[in-house]
């Protein structure tokens, strides 16, 4: 992922309107990249302040940059978590299609045991 694409897309992190796949690019660029890590601080500070005005919150407790940490580590829990169970549900599968399979291949040997071939 570029610079640039990184930048486009810091709004939709926040926003958490993003696929698996581009969050997970996306983070993998911000963790690289000073200057996007920046600007992803910088636009999380705005829309955390805006929605601090809205909420009227108790502005001298409030911790933007840790927020922002712990936002960017539930999106990788998050992506790790889908990763896992994505992992499983292929394991699953895998195992579904040879179990069917080694059935089959029994019953094709029963019936010709029975000389039905
Ligand atoms: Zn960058």
């Amino acid at each position: 992922m570029t610079c640039k694409e990184a930048e486009s897309l810091v709004m939709d992190y926040i926003r958490h309107d993003m696929d698996l796949q581009t969050m997970e690019e996306f983070l993998e660029h911000i963790d690289g990249c000073e200057n996007c890590q920046e600007e992803l601080e910088i636009y999380y500070t705005v829309e955390a302040g805006i929605r601090q005005l809205d909420a009227d919150t108790d502005t001298d407790r409030y911790n933007i940059k840790g927020d922002m940490e712990a936002d960017i580590m539930a999106s990788r829990q998050h992506i790790y978590n889908m990763r896992f169970l994505s992992i499983l549900r292929y394991a699953a599968n895998t195992l579904i299609v040879m179990s069917v399979t080694v059935m089959l291949l029994l019953q094709i040997r029963i019936w010709w045991q029975t000389g039905i071939f």
